[in-house]
């Protein structure tokens, strides 16, 4: 199938599944690859509940610093595409486990994080979760006294059920799944794309290396994310709805 069969126009339903390798476009760090977060922080002192419930202060630290960097950080032409391609397909998705609200902020409304946002902050009491794009934050505090703790899926976390019911509802019902930017080796996250695969939905991935998924995607695109999605932009022939 080449990429004129698979022409984004024709489709009414498209899931994007993005990773950190969307937002390395504007300057942020990927976890795993070159440059990768974890090879400078270890994530049990920074990304886990038990290093948070040892030493707040130290986690909420380092969690202030990347919002700060991350507010300095401007959406990519990545982004941009698919909050354009969203304006012509009001049925696009995308389904991210990215935590630096990049889609929304190049103008993306339909968003799915699967881990959560690092601009949303929680507390177990009933003020419960809410908006915070303070840098940095106003407190630390709940207004019960306890620490408020980060809106994010940290390692070791359970996944919100409700968000990922509404992630299988968008994969099992869309006609075209373009994977973006991931390595496929966070769960259970990673199953994603395996169900569009089931429903032999054509699905495309975008990424500079292979991955473990790479041999089972219709079409590879090797590179990165604004080139392909570019090119995937430039073969785009609209049809009315
Ligand atoms: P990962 O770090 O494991 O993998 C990044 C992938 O992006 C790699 O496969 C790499 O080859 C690819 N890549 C690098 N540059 C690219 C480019 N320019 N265009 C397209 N692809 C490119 O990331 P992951 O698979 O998303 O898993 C890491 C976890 O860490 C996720 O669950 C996510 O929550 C979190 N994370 C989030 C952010 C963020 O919010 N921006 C950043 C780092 C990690």
């Amino acid at each position: 199938m080449n990429l004129c069969d698979l022409a984004l126009g024709k489709r009414r339903r498209i899931v994007f599944f993005t990773g950190a390798g969307i937002s390395a476009e504007s300057g942020i760090p990927t976890y795993r690859g070159k440059g990768g977060l974890w090879h400078q922080y270890n994530y049990e002192e920074y990304a886990c509940q038990l290093a948070f419930d040892r030493n707040p202060e130290k986690v909420w630290d380092f969690h202030e610093e990347r919002r700060a960097f991350v507010a300095r950080c401007t959406p990519a032409e990545g982004h941009r595409i698919i909050a354009d391609i969203e304006k012509h397909i009001p049925g696009t998705t995308v389904i991210t486990q990215n935590i630096d609200g990049m889609h929304q902020r190049a103008g993306s409304r339909n968003v799915i994080e699967l881990h959560g946002s690092m601009w949303r902050v929680r507390c177990d009491c009933n003020m419960g979760v809410r908006e915070n794009n303070d840098v940095p934050l106003r407190s630390r505090q709940c207004d019960c006294g306890a620490y408020l703790r980060p809106d994010i899926v940290w390692f070791d976390d359970p996944l919100d059920t409700e968000v990922i019911e509404r992630a299988m509802r968008a994969v099992q019902t869309c006609d075209l799944l373009i994977t973006i930017g991931t390595s496929a080796m966070v769960f259970p996250a990673a199953q994603i794309p395996l169900i569009a695969m089931q429903r032999k939905v054509p699905t495309i991935e975008i990424n500079p290396e292979k991955t473990g998924l790479t041999p089972y995607y219709t079409v590879f695109l090797k590179g990165t994310a604004g080139a392909m999605l570019n090119r995937l932009w430039a073969h785009a022939s609209w049809t009315t709805p």
